[in-house]
């Protein structure tokens, strides 16, 4: 085992959510711990202009909205550890997280901000190489791959927002890009939809379902096979990549067994709090979240969360100088819980007595 760390707050995940949450828990002087992931910084360091978060009337690019975020909760202290979490025990406080990295970490709080991630088809050719052609012309990330495609003519799969984002995109550098959508009419958000409408390099191919990714390891992707799902057609159509944008899963499968989901695997809160049926761990973000699933909603609900996290760690009974364990309602007790302010302001020592008078002694 690599270290052992007990912290009041550990979050998991770094996205808008997570990094919110540390921001608002470091503030509280609770000193969060935060488990970055897989994709440090989320969904949005693979993204490119993000135009819809407040605060920036120009737009700012994804990984560097990021990274002010990081920024922000790093000036108030919060921890990183750059690993992820592979087994938990949430059966009683505190609770036990395991790294990846040989880390066992006690939480006093946790809050669970793990995101989302790209779904997959699970066609033959899409599996990674050498299995399939996935990182030999199939991808899910436009940002990320899209460079390696100057002047080849790519399929987009997907009718959503991230289909029109990565088809937009995408044209900087195919020769042509061309929408595979499984029904008539797209999900994007109309704003998405006329975008990619008025793009001369792009077009569309309606209510066909992709069934195979053509290519040999030699060629790369050279096709896709296409089933037409109004006539039963099926049809060879060529092209150099293929972008996968269907939609993304939670990241939240290490939790299953403890905290209530539903069938997709998203995490349920209790009521407007971000609390899950086990008291002490808070959901939000994108692993919470199956409706809104938007950057600011993000940030919004791990702000939820942080404030749930300090209010549950103030309202626990603490232990008093005497020994004997409290809870006065309104009450809040510092992090170190040295001192507490009562609900009128009066902020009254928790140290044992000798050494409340030591210390002011000692001032005068
Ligand atoms: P969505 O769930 O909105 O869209 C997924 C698309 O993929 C749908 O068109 C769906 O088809 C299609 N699809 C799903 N499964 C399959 C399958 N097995 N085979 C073929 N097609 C499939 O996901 P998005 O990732 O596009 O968007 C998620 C959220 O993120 C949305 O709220 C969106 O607004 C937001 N977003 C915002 C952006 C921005 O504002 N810049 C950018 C990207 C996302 P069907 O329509 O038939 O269900």
């Amino acid at each position: 085992m690599k270290e052992t760390l007990h912290r009041e707050v550990v979050i998991v995940g770094s996205g808008p959510a997570g990094l919110t949450a540390a921001i608002y828990a470091a503030r509280a002087e609770l000193h969060p711990l935060v488990i970055h992931g897989p994709q440090p910084g989320g969904q949005l360091t693979i993204t490119t202009e993000v135009e819809n978060y407040p605060g920036f009337a120009e737009g700012i690019q994804g990984p560097e909205l990021m990274q002010q975020f990081e920024e922000q909760a790093k000036r108030f202290g919060t921890e990183f550890l750059v690993t992820y979490v592979n087994k938990v025990d949430l059966s009683s406080r505190p609770f036990t997280v395991w790294t990846e990295e040989g880390h066992e970490i006690k939480a006093e709080t946790l809050i669970v901000a793990s995101g989302a991630s790209a779904k997959w088809l699970g066609i033959p050719g899409e599996a990674p190489a050498p299995q399939g052609l996935g990182g030999l012309g199939v991808s899910a990330c436009a940002t990320c791959d899209g460079f390696f495609f100057k002047g080849k003519p790519l399929v987009v799969v997907g009718g959503g927002d991230t289909a029109m984002e990565e088809a937009t995109f995408l044209t900087r550098y195919a020769s042509r890009v061309t929408v595979v959508h499984r029904r008539d009419q797209l999900r994007a958000s109309k704003i998405m939809q006329d975008k990619a409408f008025k793009n001369p390099k792009i077009d569309f191919i309606w209510n066909a379902d992709v069934r195979e990714i053509t290519g040999t390891p030699e060629t790369g992707v050279t096709g896709v096979r296409l089933y037409d799902n109004r006539t039963g057609e099926e049809t060879d159509f060529a092209c150099e990549g293929v972008f996968i944008a269907i939609g993304h899963k939670p990241n939240t499968d290490v939790f299953k067994g403890w905290l209530d989901m539903d069938e997709v695997g998203y995490i349920k809160t209790a009521g407007l709090s971000m609390a899950t049926n086990i008291p002490g761990v808070f959901a939000c973000g994108d692993a919470q979240d199956s409706f809104y699933r938007q950057a600011v909603t993000a940030a919004g609900t791990g702000c939820m969360a942080a404030i749930d996290a300090e209010r549950y760690l103030d309202s626990l009974p603490v232990a008093m100088a005497g020994g004997e364990e409290v809870t006065i309602e309104g009450e809040r007790v510092s992090a170190d819980h040295e001192s507490v302010t009562m609900p009128d302001g009066e902020v009254v020592s928790n140290r044992p007595a000798s050494e409340s008078e030591e210390a002011s002694v000692g001032g005068d």
